[in-house]
């Protein structure tokens, strides 16, 4: 059995791809042009998937050039619990910082699409997994407020891997205080549009981007609360194939629609303008 997969490794390093010129494609495992990914949103220009995208890059993306104004910028995590496993909480913040270049992971603030003025928060992978602790929920809790006191629809893009275990049952007060947030985002009647990339998932899902007026996701994202195999186990039963995937959920009517990067603007645009904006 271990030779098969020993000859495979050596197959493997065999292909030595110089860093940062050429790229694989996780998906077709074709190779691609680094620069053409990039220039492309992280979408494989040959089989369209969608790869991770740092939040800066989705505010590009999404947003008028140069429109972008960041709000609570200098909110940073502390260590409430002095929290330690393979490494301490403080050091993998100081990582996350260094490998994202964001102080959390979520960026909040406010810019234009197509000339229209809105509330913009986008989650970053990267930053430990987009998970959520109390710095996460405040922002996202403060960006709804801003959104509320200027009128601004509120469009949040997700990219979580659920709560923050480092800051445990802190992180999970943060489902309570975002779905307030939200919460007063409708009771404003203000739009409320979330787009769910791969993955959005556990406790960041169940709380704010799952109560938008209309759920947007990217092609193949993972979207779910907990992980399939728990639900094996839990209930005894295999589970449809596809479950948890965007289009699995669009077909069972959990997604509204589902569009890809190239389209996202433009939907989001004329989705603003049905509702008046
Ligand atoms: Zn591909």
């Amino acid at each position: 059995m271990s030779e098969p997969a020993l000859s495979k490794k050596v197959e493997k390093s065999k292909v030595v791809v110089p860093e940062g010129l050429w790229t694989k494609c996780v998906s077709c495992r074709q190779i691609i042009y680094e620069k053409e990914l990039i220039r492309n949103y992280q979408v494989c220009p040959k089989c369209g998937h969608h790869h991770y995208l740092p939040a800066i890059s989705r505010i590009e993306l999404l947003l008028d050039d140069a429109s972008f104004k960041e709000i609570n910028s200098d909110l940073k995590s502390g260590d409430p619990l002095n929290f330690k496993a393979s490494k301490s909480y403080k050091m993998s913040l100081k990582e996350a910082g260094f490998a994202t270049a964001l102080n959390e992971a979520i960026i909040t603030g406010e810019g234009k699409i197509d000339g229209k003025k809105v509330c913009l928060s986008v989650m970053d992978f990267k930053f430990i997994g987009g998970s959520m602790g109390s710095v996460v929920g405040e922002k996202v809790a403060r960006a709804a407020d801003f959104a509320i006191n200027k009128k601004l629809p509120f469009i949040v893009v997700c990219a979580s891997g659920g709560a923050r275990m480092q800051e445990g049952m802190l992180s999970l007060m943060q489902m309570a205080k975002t779905s307030m947030a939200v919460g007063k985002i409708h009771e404003n009647k203000l739009p409320f549009i979330s787009i769910m990339a791969h993955p959005t998932t556990g406790g960041v899902l169940a709380s704010f981007p799952s109560l938008a007026d209309i759920i947007i996701a990217e092609p193949k994202a993972l979207i779910g609360f907990t992980g399939a195999r728990v639900i094996e186990r839990t209930i005894k039963e295999r589970l449809p194939d596809g479950f948890q995937t965007a289009e699995f959920l669009l077909k069972h009517g959990m997604v509204d629609l589902i569009a890809s990067r190239a389209e996202q603007k433009e939907i989001v645009s004329q989705l603003l303008g049905f509702m008046g904006y």
